[in-house]
């Protein structure tokens, strides 16, 4: 991104060999290694580095993957209106596990704190810390996405408070123009800054830059939009020092756009998938957490499979950080009534089983039930 031309080039171009008198004070010094080398001060100690590993090894163990039920007050409206249910705290509180700041500090009907249970119940905490997308002036619609000040003392305090990850999503989008280059910039330096953050705190950052599906592009475009993204990102994490092995990644499977006219089976969008990971995310990264983009239930739980059964090597864990994708079956069932709260119950289930299966490539589909067939893309989605 940003120079078109690598530092350190002046001087090596067969032009400029052999004539050091034209070469400036400035070119020389940008031609020397140590010049332009950055350094890193002690970050984190051993036992930080070993505390925020083990966090994020035990969210990715095998078989395990996480719950994404973290959404903003505005974004529970698109969950609960379609069902017939008021977006109120108490309807939000009785729905919800945990994950959005408001949850972390709800209690379940007997009072117990809601991040005790959880945890309680050997369950990893995380909660969403961004303050979600705001447009980026002059560009073709793109964001970025806000929330760093006063982020290293809310995660402080969430960390006392049983948050062990975080969550910051950051959105691009695919059409002729875009992603822009200062998206793709601005957006990998937002969410680094943010991991920076979490990583001082014992928090694992999950590090989440979601292509959109909405467009027609083929899958192609996606897993080269998707390899830029991510190189970007990772260039970004490793220029603000971040400690790879205590992080997450979070993306999109690469899939074709929702419009494109051509289906891809399965094992294509696995091999898309998994090339555009191997070429841009380091082994040194704990894990890879899918978000389900639109997905159906089943059609998530399916590539999940696919992509751990894909004939490449992947050196990280490949599981899922699902939101729609887990709670669509259960929310149907649910729809607000306290006397649904079993079936709704074993709906999630039915859904956790199949992408704890496909986790480990395990996952065999007996077909889709109407709702798990559903599709659950929503236009330029936000959460
Ligand atoms: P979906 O699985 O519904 O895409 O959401 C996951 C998520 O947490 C997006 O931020």
């Amino acid at each position: 991104m940003g120079n078109s031309a690598p530092a350190g080039a002046a001087g090596s171009r067969p032009e400029d060999r052999g004539s050091p008198k034209t070469e400036t004070c400035n070119s020389a010094k940008a031609s020397s290694p140590s010049a332009t080398m950055t350094h890193q001060y002690p970050a984190l100690t051993a036992e930080q580095k070993k505390e925020l590993q083990e966090i994020a090894q035990r969210i990715v163990a095998p078989g395990k993957g996480i719950l994404a039920a973290d959404e903003s007050t505005g974004s529970m409206a698109k969950r609960l209106n379609p069902i017939g249910v008021e977006n109120t705290e108490e309807n939000r509180r009785r729905y919800r596990v945990i994950f959005f700041h408001e949850t972390l500090y709800q209690n379940t009907d007997d009072g117990t704190c809601f991040s005790k249970l959880i945890k309680d119940r050997g369950i990893v905490v995380g909660i969403k810390v961004d303050k979600g997308v705001v447009p980026l002036a002059g560009t073709n619609g793109e964001t970025t996405t806000q929330g760093l000040d006063g982020l290293s003392e809310r995660c402080a305090q969430y960390k006392k408070d049983g948050a062990d990850f975080a969550k910051w999503r950051c959105v691009l989008k695919i059409s002729e123009t875009t992603p822009s280059e200062l998206a793709i910039f601005e957006n990998a330096n937002v969410l680094a800054r943010y991991a920076s953050i979490c990583q001082q705190n014992g928090i694992v950052p999950i590090v989440e830059p979601e292509i959109l599906p909405d467009g027609d592009h083929d899958l192609k475009r996606c897993q080269y939009v998707t390899e830029k993204v991510l190189a970007a990102v990772y260039k970004s994490l490793s220029d603000h020092h971040v400690y790879l092995e205590g992080t997450l990644l979070k993306p999109n499977m690469v899939t074709a756009g929702h419009s494109c006219p051509t289906k891809y089976s399965s094992e294509e969008i696995a091999m898309a998938t998994v090339t555009a990971l191997r070429r841009t995310v380091p082994p040194a990264v704990t894990g890879v957490t899918f978000l389900s983009g639109g997905q159906s239930e089943e059609e998530a739980s399916v590539n999940l499979n696919a992509i751990n059964t894909c004939p490449l090597v992947k050196p990280w864990a490949l599981t899922f950080s699902y939101g729609r994708a887990l709670q669509a079956s259960a929310l149907n069932a649910w729809r607000g009534d306290l006397n649904n709260e079993k079936a709704a119950t074993e709906e999630f289930i039915k859904r956790a089983e199949a992408n704890g299966k496909a986790a480990l490539g395990k996952y065999e589909s007996s077909g889709s039930g109407a709702a798990a067939g559903k599709s659950l893309y929503v236009a330029n989605h936000a959460y």
